[in-house]
This record gives structure tokens, C-alpha cells and sequence, in this order.
């Protein structure tokens, strides 16, 4: 391969190296080379002039492109709103500085207080966040739990960057209620911010199942640093651990423990492992490597009841009532997002806050980013996606018309050691599909088509074609003169000639 860019972005954390070449391996998640593509610098769009509308009801004024769709004071319709013959620049936002107050300082919000910062250099921008820790990469917990990354190797960027940025980070600041007729937000303890524009970046928790038992100590999940701590500290005694649910996240803690000694059963009620990203034959090749590394796999079963008096010691399988021993339990059973303050506000709220192409919720001075905003009927849960929604929340905040039109969502399993990286409709849906699989020299390649196209794609064992799958998925490339070979090395020869 030849390289001519000078800067290239890791993606699956969004980490930007200059050089003339992608470095070996991403020092921020460890991703290989293959992981990295070309980076084209964000276009920062300046705020174009605003356009203030009146509804003709209640007098309620706000600024926009379009009326909102419904008064958010008296609930009239967007027929109701007039637009105002103001002067652009005369209106009350553009004559003062813009206040853009953000909540939650993770991969959504950091990057949208950033892109926010460019488009409006003289904007307030306000970054607000629940956990007391400057904000850090979620993605590496479970390699700080396998002890490849250090704690301090988490934190994405030091205080003193937030003072040069002039973003107004406040650490341990919960927003328990939001007023969007006053526009503002209030904390706990009563602290009242005021904004123009409002971006909801403040994610997802843990969905913990109602398993009977699940509220004994050492039944634990892991979203937060917090969270690692605490697993770190259970796992420094050893003894065994079940960790319920077979996906990325329940895996990789899953490795991570096993490095550290302890004994690991993972439990998926699914037939195969991670089913929402693999097929069965991809699954069954991660687990036969699973139990190469310590861990042990049992699928098709489910937790009845986690036993124990004050802590856990054990979980009863539906089953057969047969008894597995634990001195830890993880829960790791998908996350849900953050929709309560949205609710409460009365947003449009369905999985997660529902967002347009603008990453506009349904009140015209509120966007949502990353985890908690649910666009087009999706939720990515992934970070490079969460970044790339904040940097446009925040553009379009501070007045610019970007555009998200959603990304095939991918996942790269880490810290196991098998490279596992799955894309797009990964499985056929109907006959209208076609999918070529093979496993050869070690590894299993499954490539999804429709219609002459790349839809969807798995590879196990090596990862070094994830880019180029990427890329024809995305670019839509013409395929139709593979199909009649149907083998998958081919398509990996033709693949490596696209990148
Ligand atoms: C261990 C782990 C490993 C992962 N690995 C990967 C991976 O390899 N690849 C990948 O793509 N994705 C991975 N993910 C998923 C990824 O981390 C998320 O998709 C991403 O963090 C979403 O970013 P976000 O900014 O939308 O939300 P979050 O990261 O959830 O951040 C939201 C922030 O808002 C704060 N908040 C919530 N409510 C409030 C409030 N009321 N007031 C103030 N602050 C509030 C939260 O405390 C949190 O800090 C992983 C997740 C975990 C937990």
C-alpha cells in the first residue's frame, strides 16, 4: 500500500495521527493498522444568519430554519408561528454571546463542546458531567481491566485544556431537571444555567435485567470508570466470576478477567455468542478461541436467580435448576439511554431521543448526540459514531445546516486477542440476499450482498480487510462480477484492490 495523506483517524476511537503512515497499532485503543483510514478535517460551518419566529397564540418567540413543530409554551401548531421581520444579527441570541450548554462530557459531548468552540468562537460553551473524573475513554475500560492501558492513559485530554478551549467543564454536576420555557438547566443542589441551545449528550446505562438476586453485593455492571474500580477491587481477591450476556462488552470483560486470574463463565441465552453481530459460525469460531484463553462459554441457558444472603455466591440456571459458583457476577445485558430528563421535558422520545437529519430534537433550540439520541429508529452504542453525531450536534448549535445521514454500524471486539470485527447486515433477511462465508488459513470470512452490493460482512481471525469493507460498503461499489465465483477469498483479493 502507498501512502500520500498526512493524518489518519483510528475508526474506532476517532484518534488522529499525523504521519506519512498509519502507526502499527492506535495508542489510545490499541487498534491495529487496518483500523486506520484517511482523515479529512470536519468542514466547521459558520452559523448562518437566524431566522426568529413569533407564535401567533402565546407570543412565544424563538429562533430557527423552520418554526418548531409544536409551541413548547401553549402546544400550538406549527401553522401558528410567524416569522418575525428582524434584522439578521438583531435577534437576542446573535447580539450576545450564544450560551451552549451540553450535557454529559463523554464521546458525544466532548466532541460536540469542541466542534461547538470552532463554529462559534465566541459562543459560552458549557460542559456539564455527572462523573467526578475529567472525562476519559469509555472504550479502554475493559483494557484498563486487563491491565493493558494505566488509569491515568484514560483521560482524553488534561484540565488545562479545557481553560484553552475555553469550555467550561464542571466535574460531579448532575442535571436533574430541565426547563425549556425558561431554558435552563438545573443541577443538583439547585444551580441554575441558562442556554440558548441545549445538547443532550448524556448516554446510556446499564439495563440490568430483573433477575432475582441481581441487588446483592458483587453483582456488578460496567459502564463507568467507577464501575471498573469496583470490579477491580472484587477481582483482586480471585475466585470465579459469571458474566451474564454473550455481546462485546460481557466478552471483552469477560478476557479481561481471565487475564487477571480468575475463573470466567459466560452465560448467552442465544444459541451462538454476540448474535446481535455475528453469525453462528463466526460465534462458534470466537468461542472455541474463548476457551483458548481461560474463558468458558455456556449458551442457550438463562440466570434465573443470582443466590447468595448478603452476596453473591452463585447463579441458578433455568436449566435443569443446575448451580454455577460466583464470587462476581456481571451483568452485561445492553444499555438503555438516558431518555428521563428528555421525557421529563417532554421531548419526542421513543428508544432514545428522537433526532433528525440536524440532530434536532423535537424542540428546536435542543440537540441530542451518541448514545441517547435515536435517530432514524436506530441507536448506534458506539463511540466513533457518538463523536461524529456530537461534532455535528455541536456545529449545528452554534448555527450551522449539517447533516447526519447515518453510518453502517461496525463493532471490533478488543482485548481477546482474535481479531473480530463485524459490519452492516451481517446475516441474510430474506432471498433477496446472498452471502458468501468461509473459513480458511485460520480465519472465517462472511461477506453479505444485496442487489450487486456489500451490505454486511464478518471476519474472524484477522480484521486487516475491516477498512476495505468498510469503504465498499459506503461507497456503494459494484460487485456483481464476484458473485459468480462465490468464493470468499476472491472477494478478499478484489476487496484489497478497492483500498
Ligand atoms: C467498557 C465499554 C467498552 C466499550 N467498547 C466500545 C468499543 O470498542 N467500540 C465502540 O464503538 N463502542 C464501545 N463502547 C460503547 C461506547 O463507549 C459508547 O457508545 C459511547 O461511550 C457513547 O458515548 P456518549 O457520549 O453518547 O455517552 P456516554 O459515554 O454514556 O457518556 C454520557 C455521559 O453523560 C453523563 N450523564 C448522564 N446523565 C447526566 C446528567 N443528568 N447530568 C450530567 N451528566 C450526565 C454520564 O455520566 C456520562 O459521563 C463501549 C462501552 C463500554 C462501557
Amino acid at each position: 500500500m502507498s501512502f500520500s495523506s498526512k493524518a489518519w483517524i483510528c475508526s474506532v476511537c476517532g484518534y488522529v495521527h499525523q504521519g506519512d503512515a498509519p502507526p502499527a497499532n492506535c495508542p489510545i485503543c490499541g487498534a491495529d493498522t487496518n483500523s486506520f483510514e484517511i482523515y479529512k478535517e470536519p468542514i466547521t460551518v459558520a452559523a448562518p444568519p437566524a431566522t426568529s419566529w413569533k407564535c401567533t397564540v402565546c407570543n412565544f418567540e424563538c429562533e430557527g430554519n423552520a418554526p418548531p413543530g409544536e409551541c413548547p409554551v401553549c402546544g400550538a401548531g406549527k401553522d401558528s408561528f410567524e416569522r418575525l421581520a428582524k434584522e439578521p444579527g438583531a435577534s437576542a441570541i446573535s447580539s450576545k454571546a450564544l450560551r451552549v450548554v451540553i450535557i454529559g462530557a463523554s464521546a458525544a459531548g466532548l466532541a460536540a463542546a469542541e466542534a461547538a468552540r470552532k463554529a462559534a468562537p465566541q459562543a459560552e460553551v458549557t460542559l456539564l458531567s455527572k462523573e467526578h473524573s475529567l472525562p476519559y475513554n469509555r472504550i479502554n475500560l475493559t483494557r484498563y481491566l486487563a491491565g493493558e492501558v494505566r488509569r491515568e492513559e484514560l483521560v482524553i485530554h488534561p484540565e488545562n485544556w479545557y481553560r484553552d478551549q475555553q469550555i467550561a467543564l464542571h466535574q460531579g454536576s448532575e442535571t436533574k431537571f430541565l426547563d425549556l420555557q425558561a431554558k435552563q438547566v438545573e443541577l443538583t443542589g439547585g444551580q441554575k444555567l441558562s442556554f440558548d441551545k441545549l445538547i443532550l449528550a448524556n448516554g446510556a446505562h446499564p439495563f440490568v435485567p430483573p433477575i432475582p438476586g441481581a441487588e446483592r453485593k458483587g453483582v456488578l455492571s460496567l459502564r463507568t470508570l467507577e464501575d471498573a474500580e469496583q470490579i477491580l477491587d472484587w477481582a483482586k481477591k480471585g475466585g470465579r466470576c459469571v458474566c451474564i450476556g454473550g455481546g462485546l462488552l460481557s466478552l471483552e470483560t469477560a478476557g479481561a478477567l481471565a487475564r487477571r486470574g480468575i475463573e470466567v463463565t459466560v452465560l448467552e441465552s442465544f444459541g451462538h455468542l454476540m448474535p446481535r453481530q455475528l453469525d453462528p459460525q463466526a460465534g462458534a469460531m470466537l468461542a472455541r478461541h474463548l476457551e483458548t484463553i481461560g474463558v468458558k462459554v455456556r449458551w442457550a441457558v438463562r440466570a434465573k436467580e443470582i443466590l447468595g444472603t448478603d452476596k453473591a455466591t452463585g447463579i441458578l440456571l433455568e436449566e435443569n435448576c443446575e448451580v454455577l459458583n460466583a464470587d462476581l457476577v456481571i451483568i452485561a445485558a445492553g444499555v438503555r439511554s438516558n431518555v428521563y430528563l428528555a421525557k421529563q421535558a417532554k421531548l419526542a422520545v421513543q428508544n432514545g431521543v428522537v433526532v433528525d437529519n440536524f440532530l434536532q430534537s423535537s424542540h428546536p433550540d435542543v440537540f441530542a448526540a451518541g448514545d441517547v439520541a435515536e435517530h432514524q429508529g436506530l441507536l448506534y452504542g458506539n463511540w466513533s459514531v457518538a463523536q461524529f453525531q456530537g461534532s455535528i450536534a455541536g456545529m449545528n448549535a452554534a448555527g450551522g445546516q449539517v447533516e447526519f445521514g447515518g453510518v453502517p454500524r461496525s463493532h471490533t471486539l478488543k482485548v481477546l486477542g482474535l481479531d473480530t470485527f463485524s459490519i452492516g447486515r451481517f446475516l441474510p433477511q430474506d432471498g433477496s440476499f446472498i452471502q458468501v462465508a468461509e473459513e480458511y488459513d485460520g480465519k472465517y470470512c462472511s461477506f453479505v450482498f444485496r442487489d450487486n452490493k456489500l451490505v454486511g460482512a464478518n471476519l474472524v481471525g484477522s480484521a486487516s480487510l475491516a477498512m476495505a469493507v468498510k469503504k465498499a460498503i459506503e461507497n456503494k461499489i459494484d460487485c456483481s462480477k464476484l458473485l459468480g465465483d462465490k468464493s470468499a477469498s476472491a472477494i478478499e483479493d478484489f476487496l484489497k484492490t478497492q483500498l
